[in-house]
């Protein structure tokens, strides 16, 4: 049995990973669950999984639904603010630490997680992209395990179990294309917000369905890959693959060429990490492939010319040390300004290429800690804003 804190419980990956749970209460124990702000969406879950804690992260709301469980009888523990998430993360009860919030937010509780010896069900992605160098090492240091769970480093993780490491040549991650897949550079200046939002093939939270149409979350998963697979990022290809069926793929040093494939849902990657080493039962719907909807399967390479953001995304995972940190700060910040209506699509990578050129010089050999990560996460955010302001519309 896991007994789980899972981060971000309110959102896209943290309601999928408690319909794993609902599948199979006698596996799972629901220590911790944790949002930012939707506390209506908490306390549904707190009335159904019984944890010990929770936590929102808006002080106000966190009162608000602390009173509500009261007069319910419900003996859960409310916490709030930063410290609650980290005390939810950290909780001597829990096992596993499922990182399902959304961005750099996501990795100081994970990092205390591992500190406190638990091991990580990580969909949070920009947790490694920021703090890679911190969170690996540390793992391998505690002995703790890191479980995938974003659907491309399921799939290459699935499809390493039993090969050494020495005999993986290449990566080949997937991306569906997004909704602007086949587009010019004029005809993306003008995509709404609505466009961007309009995902083909996942559906997913905001953030990460705009890193997707503007391709910045495969730029993101590159580096994330370099991380989990100690492979370098010029050993990583991207394949687009508008059916979302192979969810990535290994060639190996002889040649051959190993794939997972599924229909696009993020239940089965959760799965897998929840049940590592074993195998869960099928929740979702199996690939058929005499499906002709799924059977015909087709590839492309990535227009980078286009999609300027995954040029830059392996520039920076060459790089390294502060590069991506600042690089995703800026992303984050951009994104959110997007989705807010306040600069257009193009505008999201303008900000994140100024920011990464600007931050160049300031952030040079400054020695890779957890402090010095969220300094340059701060200070390119505050740079990305600053950006923003001039180029907004509103
Ligand atoms: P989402 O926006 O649907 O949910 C985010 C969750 O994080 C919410 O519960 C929110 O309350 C919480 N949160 C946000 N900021 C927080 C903060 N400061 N402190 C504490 N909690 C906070 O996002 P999502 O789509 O579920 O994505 C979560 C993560 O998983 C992202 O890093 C994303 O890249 C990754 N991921 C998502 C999918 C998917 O299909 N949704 C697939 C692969 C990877
Ligand atoms: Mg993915």
């Amino acid at each position: 049995m896991r007994r789980l804190s899972i981060l971000g419980s309110t959102g896209s990956i943290g309601k999928q990973t408690l319909e794993v749970v609902r599948n199979a209460p006698e596996d799972f124990m629901v220590e911790a669950l944790t949002c930012n702000s939707d506390a209506d969406t908490l306390y549904s879950q707190v009335i159904e999984f019984r944890p010990k804690v929770c936590c929102v992260v808006d002080e106000k709301k966190a009162a608000e639904l602390s009173s509500r469980l009261k007069n319910e009888g419900i003996d859960t523990e409310v916490l709030s603010g930063r410290e609650g998430n980290i005390t939810a993360a950290t909780l001597d009860s829990c096992d596993t630490l499922v990182g399902a919030i959304v961005g750099f937010a996501g990795l100081e509780p994970v990092y205390h997680a591992v500190l406190s010896g638990k091991d990580i069900a990580l969909a949070n992605k920009e947790t490694l992209v920021a703090g890679g160098d911190i969170i690996m090492p540390l793992i391998r240091e505690k002995g703790v395990k890191m479980l995938p769970i974003d659907s491309e480093h399921s799939a290459i993780w699935q499809c390493l179990k039993g090969e050494k490491r020495d005999d993986l040549d290449r990566i080949m991650i997937t991306a569906s294309g997004g909704p602007f897949r086949g587009m010019t550079r004029d005809k993306l200046e003008n995509v709404t917000r609505e466009n961007a939002l309009q995902h083909p093939t996942w559906n997913m939270g905001g953030k990460i369905t705009i890193d997707s149409s503007t391709m910045m979350n495969k730029g993101l998963e590159i580096i994330e890959a370099h991380h989990l697979f100690g492979i370098s990022v010029d050993n990583i290809d991207v394949v687009i693959h508008p059916q979302s069926v192979i969810h990535s793929m290994i060639k190996m040093k002889d040649g051959s060429v190993l794939a997972q494939m599924g229909r696009p849902s993020m239940i089965l990657p959760i799965e897998v990490a929840l049940y590592y080493p074993e195998r869960g039962t099928a929740i979702v719907e199996e690939f058929d492939p005499f499906d002709a909807a799924l059977s015909n399967l087709t590839f492309e390479r990535c227009d980078t010319d286009v999609f300027r953001l995954v040029g830059l995304a392996y520039e920076a995972g060459r790089r390294g040390g502060l590069v991506p940190t600042v690089m995703n700060a800026a992303n984050e910040s951009a994104v959110r300004a997007f989705l807010a209506g306040r600069i257009g699509f193009l505008d999201i990578e303008r900000t994140v290429f100024e920011t990464v050129e600007k931050m160049d010089a300031v952030i040079g050999n400054t020695e890779l800690t957890i402090d010095s990560v969220e300094q340059a996460d701060t200070d390119a955010r505050a740079y990305a804003d600053e950006l923003i302001d001039g180029k907004s519309c509103s």
